[in-house]
């Protein structure tokens, strides 16, 4: 059966149970009206719910090879719509689109279903507006399936109504997100770091902004968007079958577009690395200060700087800093310019140090 075949499911023993439920609901006809799929790939979440509803509508469960299995995973079958964020949010008029899709009544036998990517880009009124038709779904034969790499973005009034299932793509998001040289990152980070809050000047931000700037040229230049042949050959594959021009330019527009929501989701996956860091080396800074020794810091390595940069710092501005870490975290992913959260914050952790 089509969602058996994910092979990237099978060794994790999360992933089974789930598809165990999964298999077991469309088995017994026991579907909710609402899931929620979380998990740190989209693209792999879509996968697993493209195969669900071709397992829903096909009369054999999912074997794969009817009509209905083969255009629901292509995403064309005639009972599915499928919403996808335009630049950075899913707007108010997708929202409308749907609930017109929903309230109307299937156009083939079977269940009309709604997958929405990336539902946590919902703004808060296109939210408000979902959370009505969830509340009070159009007709039994109506599912939502709602895809998130981050789960805690949606609004509680909204999860709440849904079934939640978590899954595990531990390997397959190293494969294929992080290629960054993690080793080499690090030490560009905390090599930049001691350099920054041991300049001599220390008046002088420069050094801050240089570090940020660094940081963000590092992370971009790592980036390699796997999809972007793939997407280049059906552009050229489009224009063999004779699409009119305007066709050919949408598609273009929307590869671009989806190519820079990859980039800007790996730049905030870097950029919450580097806060890793700056939130370990302030837990350090205060351990110090409490009299902690080299091996119970996060970074033993930094215990000598530390000692003599940060004798005794202020630790209400340490957990004031740590707090603003906490806080870009959540706006990166709204933020057009993440490098100004750090620049930010690199300017903090220098005052931190002048005032010493
Ligand atoms: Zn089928």
């Amino acid at each position: 059966m089509l969602l058996d075949d994910l092979s990237y499911l099978a060794d994790c023993s999360k992933n089974r149970s789930n598809l165990k439920i999964l298999n077991y609901s469309i088995d017994t006809d026991s579907l909710s009206h609402a899931y929620i799929f979380c998990g740190n790939s989209i693209n792999l979440l879509f996968n697993i719910a493209l195969s669900f509803a071709a397992s829903i509508n096909c009369e054999s469960k999912g074997c794969g090879s009817c009509h209905v299995c083969r255009n629901t995973l292509k995403g064309i079958y005639e009972n599915i719509i499928i919403l996808e964020p335009e630049g950075n949010f899913i707007t108010m008029d997708r929202v409308i689109q749907l609930q017109k899709f929903m309230s109307v009544s299937a156009y083939s036998p079977g269940y009309k279903v709604c997958i929405i990517r990336e539902v946590d880009l919902l703004n808060k009124e296109a939210a408000n507006r979902l959370l009505k038709t969830l509340e009070d779904p159009p007709d039994e034969k109506s599912i939502f399936i709602l895809l998130t790499e981050d789960l805690p973005a949606i609004m509680p009034t909204v999860s709440s109504r849904c079934i939640i299932f978590e899954w595990d793509f531990l390997t397959a998001e190293k494969n294929n997100i992080m290629n960054l040289d993690e080793e080499l990152f690090r030490k560009l980070i905390d090599e930049g770091i001691t350099g920054m809050l041991s300049s001599a000047d220390g008046n002088s931000y420069k050094d801050c902004l240089e570090l940020a700037a660094r940081i963000n040229e590092y992370i971009k230049g790592s980036f390699k968007n796997d999809d972007e042949e793939e997407g280049r050959s059906l552009v050229e594959m489009y224009k063999k079958t004779g699409a009119a021009k305007n066709e050919i330019k949408k598609l273009e527009e929307s590869l671009k577009a989806k190519n820079k929501r990859k980039l800007n989701k790996f730049i905030n996956l870097g950029i919450n690395y580097v806060f890793d860091i700056i939130a370990a080396w302030l837990e350090d800074i205060l351990s110090v200060s409490q009299g902690a020794s080299k091996e119970a810091l996060n970074v033993p390595d930094n215990f000598n700087f530390i000692k003599k940069y940060f004798s005794k710092p202020d630790s209400s501005r340490v957990f004031a800093l740590m707090d603003v870490i906490e806080k870009n975290r959540k706006y990166l992913k709204y933020s057009i310019y993440p490098e100004l959260a750090l620049d930010n914050i690199f300017l903090q952790m220098k005052l931190l140090n002048a005032v010493n």
